[in-house]
């Protein structure tokens, strides 16, 4: 579980151009559940999902991660709790250019340094799953934008991670490809995975495998509903 207590980020802070991106933030990310930010652009999604997946530090406030407050750690270890917690999957993917499909998943669990075969074993079991296989030798600059999805929804999940953090994942996807994405979300969740996803698209937000619905307007929470 994770508990935010009053967050707020400000960028270039104490300089004429400091902007309060969030702030007021309280709230609960139940486990094992999918919740939603949904909000237009600008809102602060995703300033408030990077801090989330301590991936920056608030300027103020608590966040308690199983009860853990972790948000006065030194960079070392809020690194690890990250790699450990946390899979992403970025709203431009962040894949590496010039390296496989393969590579590219492997690359977050480098640091563990698990037996390479393995590694590589674990990497084609989720390219599996996600049916891209035949893609695995393929460099990613070749993939279409739904395997380049996959790809990076693998990455997110090489090092089996419980939280899965999503950032306006059908932006590049068409309806049917946006349908497939959030079928393979509702499989992560029957896992037992906790989801966050930002997203102002209704085929997201609207979809019955949501739990909690978070609506952002300038930083702020204006709403919260409870589907489950
Ligand atoms: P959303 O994801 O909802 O579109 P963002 O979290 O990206 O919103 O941005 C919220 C606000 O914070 C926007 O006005 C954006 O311009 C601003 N912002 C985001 N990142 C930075 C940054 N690194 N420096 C300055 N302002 C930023
Ligand atoms: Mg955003």
């Amino acid at each position: 579980m994770i508990q935010l207590q009053d967050i707020r980020k400000v960028f270039n802070a104490g300089k004429p151009n400091a902007f309060t991106a969030v702030s007021d933030i309280d709230q609960t990310i139940r486990p094992q559940k999918l919740t939603v930010f949904k909000g237009p652009s600008g809102s602060g999604k995703t300033t408030l999902l990077s801090i989330i997946g301590c991936m920056s530090r608030p300027t103020s406030g608590r966040i308690r991660l199983n009860n853990r407050e972790i948000t006065s750690l030194p960079e070392r270890f809020t690194a690890e709790i990250r790699r450990r917690t946390f899979g992403f999957i970025f709203q431009n993917y962040n894949l590496i250019k010039g390296l496989s499909v393969l590579t590219n998943i492997m690359i977050p669990a480098f640091p563990d340094g698990r037996p390479y075969q393995k590694l590589q074993q674990q990497a084609m079991d989720l390219l599996q799953k996600l049916m891209i296989t035949a893609k695995a030798r393929q460099k990613v600059e070749h993939l279409s934008g739904g395997e380049q999805q996959r790809t990076a929804i693998a990455r997110a999940l090489i090092n089996d991670p419980p939280f899965v953090i999503a950032d306006e994942p059908t932006a590049h996807l068409d309806t049917e490809l946006s349908r497939g994405f959030m079928d393979i979300i509702a499989d992560l969740k029957a896992e037992g995975k906790t989801i966050l996803i930002a997203s102002h698209d209704p085929l997201v937000f609207e979809s019955p495998v949501v739990d909690c619905v978070v609506t952002m307007r300038d930083g702020h929470i204006v709403q919260r509903e409870e589907v489950s």
